[in-house]
């Protein structure tokens, strides 16, 4: 961990006289300093001309989606463990709160700097900060210098005959396959000069992290944040468990994924370093060619969800298929709040949501599960649980959560067809067929046997009894039946299929 001081210095002086008029690096969702391409090229600039670096982060609520609460949380000991890594090279991290354009125009002037760079994000209200901050730069004589940003392909390459973004997952993974290998990742650089003398805030002041009550405990045993967290982890992946990949990534049960997801949600870990290791690995260990093919797969759908949110900037609040827009929800409190707090009656269900609130993370299989069980079998609509999900996510992101949960709903693109409804019981029996899963998330049913324990309305008073269980006290019963629910999820998709 950083010593506080390092980021919460208000004031950092320089020693020595600058020789050349400082460059900014302004760091977004990209919290890392190995193949960062603005940092990079400022380096390497520096280098030349013994310019000084100053690494700016600007906390901008304005900025597309306010991150959530447990994304907050991330955030911060994402930024801190930036800072350290910053002052290991003799820099020092620049905190800074308010609209981007106007924050580091002003960052510029105070410290005299003549170059900001950054990495580009492909979505629509990031751009716009873009545009306005060039302007606000060009207007005081500092050049602006934009470096690709965080995809392995940037979605103006993958279009189709009319000039649209692809709304089919295959075709467009094979189109990205056939660009061949992404440049290779850039290295960290050596040194960054300290900077002059710049205002910082400090990490408290944005509060950041929660205070009383402190509902992190639980995030803080599950994560260590940062790029030297998110490098071992994947190097444990592909060590340990892209073997098995394949067969495990859909069993809740087993550490069968990388859990990278929020790492790469901060940059904390580009894909094309994700890429590249994968590949060097599995040119090093065939075994685990077929794992890392299909992991790579996954990060394929990353870039796919980005790419829509590219093209939909309303991804997150407006269904991609319009015959969606009369669907008929049925909005209910008390069936989203029993949801939310993993109190359906449904074990696998409750292990999720469950699993969600402690770690703040799902299994992607799981995710699948609940999210079917709120849009299918209680007709809440997608949005509520999309935003459910991206305040307790920590790896909550503006293209994969909404671009899963239409697909999920039925009206996105490549979308699961609505009728499909998962049955939450076979799906848990299926994929958590001990019920190891259920019992570590909902410890009131550890003693149900493994047969029953995804289904314990079916348990006789006896066996309940033998397992401490009281349906209705100490564990509900399911808030709606599988077959009705069902039932009631088809008449209401019939209705927009005619209307
Ligand atoms: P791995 O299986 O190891 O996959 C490697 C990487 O590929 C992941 O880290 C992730 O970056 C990417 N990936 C895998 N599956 C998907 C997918 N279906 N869509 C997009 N990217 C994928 N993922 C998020 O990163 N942020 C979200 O907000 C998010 N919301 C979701 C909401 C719903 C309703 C569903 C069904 C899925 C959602 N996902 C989201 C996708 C997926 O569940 C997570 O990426 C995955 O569980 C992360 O675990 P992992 O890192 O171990 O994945």
């Amino acid at each position: 961990m950083v010593n506080e001081a390092t980021l919460t210095t208000p004031r950092t002086t320089l020693s020595t006289t600058p020789s050349a008029p400082p460059i900014i690096v302004w760091l977004r969702d990209d919290l890392r300093l190995s193949d960062h391409p603005a940092l990079h090229a400022a380096a390497k600039a520096a280098a030349k001309t013994g310019a000084p670096v100053i690494c700016l982060y600007v906390l901008d609520d304005s900025a597309g989606r306010a991150p959530g609460a447990a994304a907050r949380w991330w955030l911060a000991q994402s930024l801190r463990a930036l800072g350290a890594d910053i002052a290991t090279r003799d820099g020092s991290l620049i905190l800074r709160k308010g609209p981007a354009a106007r924050v580091i125009a002003e960052v510029a002037r105070e410290s005299g700097a003549r170059t900001v760079h950054w990495n580009g994000i492909a979505q629509a209200p990031h751009q716009a900060i873009e545009r306005q901050l060039e302007s606000a730069l060009a207007k005081n004589g500092v050049d602006s210098q934009c470096f690709p940003g965080d995809l392995l392909v940037p979605p103006a390459v993958i279009r189709n005959k009319e000039g649209r973004g692809l709304r089919v997952f295959t075709p467009f993974w094979r189109r990205v396959l056939a660009l061949g290998d992404p440049p290779k990742p850039l290295p960290a650089p050596k040194d960054l000069r300290p900077a002059p003398t710049v205002a910082s805030d400090t990490l408290e002041t944005w509060k950041l992290e929660p205070g009383k009550p402190d509902w992190a405990g639980g995030l803080r045993e599950t994560w260590t944040p940062g790029e030297a967290s998110a490098r071992a982890r994947l190097r444990d992946f592909l060590k340990h468990t892209a073997q098995g990949y394949v067969g495990d990534r859909d069993r809740p049960d087993r550490e069968g994924t990388s859990r990278l997801s929020p790492h790469l949600r901060f940059g904390e870990l580009s894909p094309r370093q994700v890429w590249h290791a994968a590949r060097f690995a599995a040119a090093e260990n065939p075994a685990i060619g077929p794992g890392v093919d299909k992991f790579l797969s996954e990060l394929g759908w990353r870039e796919f969800c980005r790419h829509l949110l590219h093209d939909h900037p309303n991804l997150a609040t407006e269904n991609l298929q319009a015959n969606f827009d009369g669907f008929p929800w049925k909005p209910d409190a008390k069936a989203l709040s029993a949801w939310q707090r993993g109190r359906t009656g449904y074990p696998i269900v409750d292990a999720g949501l469950r699993e969600l609130w402690h770690t703040g993370v799902m299994h992607n299989r799981v995710r699948m599960v609940v999210a079917s069980f709120l849009v299918k079998h209680l007709l809440i609509d997608w949005r509520d649980g999309e935003s459910w999900f991206w305040d307790t996510l920590v790896d909550a992101d503006a293209g994969s959560n909404p671009a899963n949960w239409q697909w999920v709903a039925g009206c996105g693109a490549d979308a699961a067809p609505y009728f499909r409804v998962f049955n939450p019981v076979l799906q848990g029996e299926r994929f958590d067929p001990d019920g190891a899963y259920v019992r570590r998330w909902v410890p009131e049913l550890k003693d149900v046997p493994p047969e029953l324990i995804h289904q314990p309305w079916q348990a006789t008073p006896i066996e309940l009894a033998s397992a401490g269980v009281t349906l209705g006290k100490s564990y509900p019963h399911p808030i709606v039946d599988h077959a009705k629910g069902r039932e009631r999820a088809l008449t209401a998709y019939a209705k927009i299929r005619k209307g």
